[in-house]
């Protein structure tokens, strides 16, 4: 008997790309020992519902999408069924998790990569109730990814974000917020913050620092203080984009973030609307995703300075 294997897939994510190869990846799960049941995601919500439906009734989920999808599969994983293996065939506009980690952009490869059958325990971060995959995030540029649409996304791709974020430089947001990160403590006016495990966000490779281990415990926490000027603006996208030294943009490594304020902060989870919140407690939990990662073939990690 084989086993059950649940294929969770958002048939509009990248320009619909699982169209073309939907049935040779179904033909590669099934070829390596499963029986796979086939679910398109119908609405936002639906991949982390059907999840928690089936999670008893099956072994293995593999996922087809965007980081969005990706990232509600893990958060009702993580809740239902945290020790199963998850695999991940990429098929957004911008994939920061799946390049972070090397995996295939080639669909059918990507599958072919999951019934080799290792497995890689990568980091996850929960956030207050949830969890996120690579990056909650809070003030200028979140809202990009959920307010740029899926058709802009689509043709434009990278693009269409940046296109949104250049927009976002003219209504800069200031938030006041007290943060202990593993008992260091600051605070201050804030326009951006993020917390990530990853070599990418939003496609840029030099954004969240050097040295990023996905599967050390530690998240990097990179913190934007509010610009008063143009000057201050373009030194902090120059340290964002290229790492040059500013006190505007502080970044350190942590375990375990805490973030407190007087006012609402809306939050973004791995690109998705994470709600507001007054406090966020958010926590590395070290090597608790399993996930399929083939390790037979050479690793082509992304080096933090190209
Ligand atoms: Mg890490």
């Amino acid at each position: 008997m084989g086993k059950k294997l649940l294929f969770v897939y958002n048939p509009r994510s990248g320009r619909g790309l699982i169209k073309q190869n939907l049935a040779e990846i179904i033909d590669v799960l099934t070829k390596g020992g499963y029986d796979v049941i086939a679910h398109p995601t119908q609405a936002a919500g639906d991949a982390r519902e059907t999840f928690a439906r089936m999670a008893g009734e099956v072994d293995t989920v593999v996922c087809s999408g965007g980081d969005g999808t990706m990232d509600e599969v893990v958060d009702a994983v993580m809740k239902y069924a945290p020790a199963m293996p998850v695999g991940y065939i990429p098929a957004g506009s911008t994939n920061d998790f799946a390049n972070s980690l090397a995996i295939s952009k080639n669909m059918v490869e990507a599958a072919e990569d999951i019934v080799v059958g290792d497995i890689y325990q990568c980091d996850v971060g929960a956030f207050n109730d949830k969890h996120f995959i690579y990056v909650a995030a809070f003030g200028m540029f979140t809202n990009v990814s959920y307010e740029t649409d899926q058709t802009l996304k689509n043709n434009l791709g990278h693009l269409a974000y940046v296109l949104e974020a250049g927009k976002q430089l003219f209504n800069i947001p200031s938030y006041h917020i007290m943060v202990d990160a593993d008992g260091r403590k600051v605070e201050g006016n804030y326009a951006y913050g993020m917390i990530t495990n990853s070599r990418l966000v939003g496609g840029m490779k030099n954004i969240t620092g050097r040295a990023v281990d996905m599967n050390d415990g530690l998240f990097e926490v990179t913190l934007v203080h509010t610009p008063t000027n143009p000057i201050e603006v373009n030194e902090i996208i120059q340290a964002l984009l290229n790492g040059a030294e500013t006190s505007l943009v502080e970044k350190v490594k942590a375990k375990r973030v805490t973030i407190d304020s007087a006012e609402e902060i809306a939050w973004t989870l791995d690109g998705e609307y994470g709600e507001a919140h007054t406090h966020v407690e958010i926590e590395n939990r070290h090597k608790e995703l399993q996930l399929f990662l083939n390790r037979r073939k050479p690793v082509k990690l992304v080096s933090p300075n190209n």
